[in-house]
């Protein structure tokens, strides 16, 4: 080991092997908790000022704003990580179920509750289509399989090999996993608005319900079986909580060190270079930063046979986001914590989108209202909101500096006549976050929120491995390797690295 290293905690021997964690995201921390479990002396290096990356917490004007991931599913990931490390989830973190998930209102002006309630869910189609009903017995039933094959059985496996995929292509042709989610619901129920309902939840990680498979019917069963769920404090409290859980097991997080180079040589990892100079050697390097990025930005092509820079052009990538991050001085009582605001236009608004790469001038919104939940993340008698809108990534050539702000105009007009009638009188603070934020805060390639695109041929086996295809010592975690994007999935990704990283002990 070489004395460059950062010297770790008191909890961290001189003699452990040291792995280092590119970034520290949700797959960074859960990746850097798993490590230190394993005995392994950990540093995580981390651009930004402060941790969580996609879930960065801006605070501005007494508002406290989470600036990404809102909802929380599969709270036993987070339950397994505390255990793994003695401790108890639920004594750090205060989660909360939400009722309704999602309030979803259409362009008319109709809206739909979805809940965890089977008997108000069931309501709530019978209002819409009641001819549907059956159809939608039908769906949760395709969900639950869909559940059990892409989730139980290969959410954890590590795809390192063709031999795996090949595995799992008789269980996918049988559920007709290869058709695309949106043609699944459309065989179920014939509703256009309960299609949209049942087929949106692909866009919350980046995927267009008319590409993905049909196996992401998973997440529908996922959320009815084990909820969807808010942090008191904000996502911003779990993020903490886990920087904790790591420190606890001896992991250092240094923030404001950017990493400029992983440097390998004969083919294996030797550590990597800062920005500064800095150089830091270790035994595994873990890259939590954007997967493209990773290959294309941190690893001289010279060391890449597989991830060429022509591949990684080549891929496709998913959508960007636009977000407004804004605090009222007043309440709206009415806003449950998580709307989406559909606009005229579904299946064209996504072929914009996702094919045509074109900035459309509808749109449709998520928007969250956290104070809904816990009133301490504004002032008192405040509301903090964010709203957001898939766009374009940045290839679509969309000069941001020019349409941010008619844009953000656009989604206040929006909301006035909508759900927020009279609110840009109250508004006290105001932050945007573009597709060219994502790029250069979080170097996310083509400024994608959510990395490349999950479609089937660049799902599991198809995805950046988890085990470097081109450098030996050399593992991913995060949102553009397998699994894939989300909380679930990136946590998810951790687990995977888990099994696929030698001991510590075999270094002795
Ligand atoms: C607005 C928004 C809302 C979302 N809502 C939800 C939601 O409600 N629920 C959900 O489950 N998911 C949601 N997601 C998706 C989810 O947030 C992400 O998929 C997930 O958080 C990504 O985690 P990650 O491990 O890939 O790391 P990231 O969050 O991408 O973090 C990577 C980190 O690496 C750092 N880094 C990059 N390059 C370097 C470098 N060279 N050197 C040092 N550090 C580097 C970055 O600064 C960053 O901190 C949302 C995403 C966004 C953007």
């Amino acid at each position: 080991m070489n004395s460059v290293v950062t010297p770790g905690s008191e909890l961290q021997t001189g003699s452990a092997p040291h792995a280092i964690v590119i970034g520290s995201g949700f797959g960074g921390l859960a990746a850097a908790i798993r490590l230190s479990v394993r005995g392994y002396r950990v540093t995580v290096l981390e651009k930004l000022d402060a941790p969580g990356g996609r879930a960065y917490v801006f605070r501005q004007d007494g508002f406290t704003f989470d600036a990404g991931p809102t909802i929380i599913t599969a709270p036993f990931l987070l339950d397994e990580l505390w255990t793994l490390c003695g401790r108890k989830f639920s004594d750090d973190v205060d989660l909360r179920a939400m009722k309704p998930f999602f309030r979803l209102r259409f362009d008319d002006g109709d809206t739909f509750d979805y809940t965890g309630d089977p008997e108000q869910m069931r309501a709530e189609i019978r209002r819409i289509a009641p001819e549907d009903l059956d159809g939608y017995e039908r769906f949760l039933k395709a969900s639950a399989t869909a559940y059990r094959l892409g989730y139980e059985q290969m959410g954890d496996m590590p795809f390192t090999k063709i031999t795996d995929m090949l595995k799992v292509i008789p269980e996918m042709l049988k559920m007709q996993g290869l058709r695309s989610l949106h043609s699944l619901v459309r065989a179920h129920v014939k509703s256009p608005k309960l299609q949209t309902v049942l087929s949106f939840h692909p866009l919350l990680i980046g995927g267009n319900p008319y590409s993905v498979t049909a196996v992401y019917a998973l997440i529908s069963h996922l959320e009815q079986k084990h909820g969807v769920h808010s942090a008191m404090g904000g996502t911003g409290a779990l993020v903490d909580a886990m920087v904790s859980l790591m420190q606890s097991q001896g992991a250092v997080l240094r923030c404001n060190s950017e990493v400029d180079e992983i440097l390998v040589e004969n083919g294996k990892a030797q550590g990597v270079r800062l920005v500064s100079g800095e150089v830091l050697h270790a035994d595994v390097v873990v890259s939590n930063a954007d997967a493209a990025w990773t290959y294309r930005h941190l690893i001289k092509s010279e060391h890449r046979k597989h991830w060429t820079d022509r591949k990684i052009e080549r891929s496709s990538f998913s959508s960007g986001l636009f977000v407004w991050y804004f605090g009222t001085d007043k309440r709206y009582e009415d806003v449950p914590q998580h709307s989406v605001l559909l606009g005229p236009r579904y299946k064209g608004l996504l072929d914009d989108i996702f094919k045509k790469q074109h900035l459309a001038e509808d749109f449709s919104l998520y928007l969250h209202r956290p104070t809904e939940l816990d009133p301490s993340l504004a002032p008192e008698g405040c509301d903090t909101f964010y709203v957001l809108a898939p766009v374009p990534h940045l290839e679509s050539g969309t000069d941001w500096e020019a349409h941010a702000e008619p844009f953000r105009l656009a989604i206040q007009k929006r909301l006035e006549e909508t759900v927020l009638p009279g609110f840009s009188e109250h508004i006290k603070t105001s932050l945007v976050m573009t597709p060219l934020d994502f790029q250069s805060r979080l170097l996310a390639f083509r400024g994608c929120a959510f990395s490349f695109e999950p479609k089937l041929t660049q799902s599991a086996w198809f995805r950046p491995h988890n085990v470097s295809e081109d450098v030996k010592g050399l593992y991913l975690v995060g949102a553009g390797t397998h699994p894939g994007a989300g909380i679930p999935g990136v946590i998810t990704s951790a687990k995977v690295l888990d099994q696929v990283i030698p001991h510590a002990h075999s270094y002795a």
